[in-house]
């Protein structure tokens, strides 16, 4: 069993295990056995279980988990990558911020929420209601292969006369966008004001970096535990 089919067992608004399951995703196993197992992976992996909870959109309290143990984890790794460029309650702000970039990243995906490029958020336009948004002032980080990562392959259509797909150029085949990491970039330099774009490359941007992929680790670690404790 894997973390997806794990999550059916998990009622929706807290992160405890609900006994009677929808659909068994393994006959094998009795409720009572999910249960130890999601027990004994919660116990050695809490972070990972957080993120992948927050990442299906199971529970606000994992979100939190997920976001304080971030943090937790990112102010470990603060001296190796800023070095003496940020301190003291400074160091606390910028770290924070870089952790819910990151969580932003991780949990990204078509269906997830983006600022409107129209009215870059302010959801009027010169006091009108921004059509674009539809006043919302967020649309769908959808790209325009409607998240599906395919686009018809014209020039292969019409040769050979069958519908063919390619993978879509503009995301590479995710299906969505990376969240640009100048958004972060401002966040920061609101706090450290004198911070420059080498420094942010150089120092700020790698820790970032460095989080989103932590975030995968710990769900792969999750879900490895998930998948050994059930075998
Ligand atoms: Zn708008
Ligand atoms: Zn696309």
């Amino acid at each position: 069993m894997n973390l997806e089919s794990a999550v059916k067992y998990f009622s929706p608004k807290s992160l405890s295990i609900t006994t009677e399951s929808p659909c068994t995703a393994d006959d094998r196993l009795t409720a009572t056995d999910i249960m130890g197992a999601l027990g004994m992976a919660t116990a050695k992996s809490q972070f990972g279980m957080a993120l992948f909870f927050a990442k299906v959109d199971l529970s606000q309290e994992a979100k939190e988990i997920a976001i304080a143990e971030l943090t937790r984890y990112a102010l470990t790794q603060a001296p190796k990558y800023l070095g003496k460029s940020v301190s003291g309650r400074q160091l606390g702000m910028v770290v924070k911020i870089l952790a819910q970039a990151a969580y932003a990243e991780y949990v990204n995906s078509p269906d997830a929420d983006k600022e409107c490029p129209v009215c870059k958020g302010a959801k009027k336009i010169n006091g009108i209601g921004c059509k674009h948004c539809k006043g919302t002032g967020l649309v769908k980080n959808r790209c325009q292969c409607h998240g599906s990562g395919k686009v018809i392959d014209q020039v292969r259509t019409n040769k050979t006369g069958v519908l063919t797909e390619k993978i879509c150029s503009r995301c590479n085949g995710k299906g969505f966008f990376k969240i640009p990491s100048s958004v972060a970039y401002r966040a920061v330099s609101s706090i450290v004001t004198e911070l420059t774009q080498s420094t942010w490359s150089r120092r700020f941007k790698p820790l970032l970096d460095h989080l989103v992929i932590k975030c995968e680790i710990e769900e792969n670690f999750a879900n490895s535990t998930i998948k050994k404790v059930t075998k």
